[in-house]
């Protein structure tokens, strides 16, 4: 079965990548919620959350909270929200575990933007601001 997040790993399809290590790569959504809307994923395989080691969803959400900061940096966002959906009824869109990192900003109030579409552009330029923070 043909995964988008496994194509980005393997090279096959482009992706903005922030972060990656042995076992993690984070990258911004494509459909971001708002500025600065990135996913942390581990490089293996599995649908839900539920199907992997207690100890590597340990690690996947260790690595949260740096690649959150260098996001909150570059975007100035005034807060954020993580959510983590598992199965189609949660909304799971891709079935490839993925953290969402939601920058929100006070100037845009508590509602829920929808999902946009950035330009290529945009998402370089904030990919590289973000990875330098990481590096
Ligand atoms: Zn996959």
């Amino acid at each position: 079965m043909s995964c988008i997040f496994c194509d980005i790993l393997e090279g096959k399809r482009d992706g903005h990548i922030l972060y990656d290590d042995e076992s993690h790569v984070a990258f911004l959504d494509k459909y971001p919620i708002d500025v600065g809307h990135s996913l942390v994923i581990p490089r293996k395989h599995h649908e839900r959350i539920t199907d992997m080691d207690a100890e590597d969803v340990g690690h996947l959400f260790s690595i949260v909270p740096k690649i959150a900061n260098a996001i909150l940096t570059s975007t100035e966002a005034d807060a954020f929200s993580l959510a983590q959906n598992n199965g189609r009824a949660a909304k799971q869109i891709v079935p490839h575990v993925h953290i969402h990192i939601i920058p929100r900003y006070n100037s845009k109030g508590t509602v829920w933007t929808k999902r946009q579409i950035s330009s290529d552009a945009e998402l370089m330029e904030l990919s590289e601001k973000v990875r330098s923070l990481l590096i």
